[in-house]
């Protein structure tokens, strides 16, 4: 159980090195190709755009935490206290 739980916190450490060095991976519906054959035509793919890559799942994950956090936040903070006007 230890070894089990150990091995998946490397994996999710590892996937969330990779979100942050390599946030866009290869389109999994093309293969990174950017083309796609139906009925013996290429067409571009729908998924990628032809692009070839697209984002990965944990970096979307956490750009829109990042989009809801900054949503939810001051747009600017205030970073001097004001004391009461008595002081
Ligand atoms: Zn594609």
């Amino acid at each position: 159980m230890l070894i089990a739980s150990t091995a998946l916190l490397l994996y999710a450490a590892g996937y969330a090195v990779l979100c942050a060095v390599s946030p866009f991976g290869p389109c999994r519906k093309c293969a990174g190709t950017g083309l796609r054959e139906l009925r013996k035509r290429a067409k571009v793919c729908r998924r990628c755009h032809g692009q070839r890559r697209r984002l990965r799942l944990g970096r979307r994950v956490l750009n829109s935490g990042r989009r809801t956090h900054a949503a939810g936040t001051r747009p600017n903070p205030t970073t001097e206290k004001k004391g009461t006007p008595w002081h």
